[in-house]
């Protein structure tokens, strides 16, 4: 499987982009402001598209892209995976025919280029060989994480999350984990801002990787622009043991 990180930053500025994970040419998770470094080919071939929640940084991409590659979902629509909360908060608040046309029943509801399909915590789907499971996490709104197993290996991407007694069971239920895709969104001065909007810090990170059995190469996302290197320092004080890298947009990797 083919991992290409669009974007992975908790925000935007001059080289950054909002989360977005192509994983070989057609299954996206999440569709933050990375997704637009996809060619109009690229977007044309998409044909599922995994959301871990409503906001904004991590769904902004998905109306444009449906718009920019419309007719090529006329062929094969979109299938579009999300818990029902992050459904019902895109039909009232995104694609509500205000902010965006509503493509869930355009051009028509029989034909449909986008079609939501619900997912629970639990839940795992085979698409192309890949088998993905929905993990439920903790975050300020209704939140999944993704595990991918495909050919022996398996790719987890925690989503926004803050503490939680959910992830760490479902990964540790896999023989191993290879890659652990993770947000740690705020230093540890801002502790409480983190705790409050369901993020975590690298003090919090630290103490729910206490529970995770495996070794897994761990890769951070979602951390805010300007702070990058501080959480850096920080959770590399806090895990002495274990290999943390920085994740970045354009990386390619392989599992
Ligand atoms: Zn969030």
């Amino acid at each position: 499987m083919q991992v290409r990180i669009l974007g992975c930053s908790g925000g935007i500025g001059a080289g950054l982009k909002t989360t977005s994970i192509l994983l070989d040419d057609d299954l996206l998770i999440d569709a933050g402001t990375g997704v637009g470094d996809l060619s109009l080919e690229e977007l044309r071939g998409l044909r599922h598209v995994f959301l871990t929640h409503s906001h904004l940084d991590h769904v902004v991409g998905l109306p444009l892209f449906i718009d920019a590659a419309f007719e090529a979902y006329l062929e094969n629509p979109l299938q579009v995976h999300a818990s029902q909360a992050t459904i019902d908060a895109l039909r009232a608040h995104l694609f509500n025919d205000v902010i965006w046309p509503d493509f869930s029943i355009l051009p028509s509801a029989a034909d449909a280029v986008m079609h939501f399909e619900p997912l629970a915590d639990g839940d795992v789907l085979e698409i192309n060989s890949r088998q993905i499971r929905a993990v439920a996490v903790k975050h300020a709104v209704p939140t999944l994480g993704y595990c991918v197993q495909a050919g022996g290996k398996v790719l987890a991407f925690s989503g926004d999350t803050t503490n939680n007694q959910t992830l760490w069971p479902a990964l540790n239920a896999y023989e191993n984990v290879d890659v652990l895709v993770i947000e740690v969104s705020f230093p540890n001065r801002q502790a409480e801002l983190a705790e409050k909007s369901g993020h975590y810090c690298p003090r919090t990170f630290a103490q729910d990787l206490a529970k995770l059995k495996h070794y897994p190469a761990i890769w951070l996302t979602a951390m805010k622009p300007g702070e990058e290197e501080l959480i850096m320092d920080e959770v590399r004080a806090e895990l002495p043991d274990r290999t943390v890298r920085r994740l970045e947009s354009g990386v390619v990797f392989y599992l």
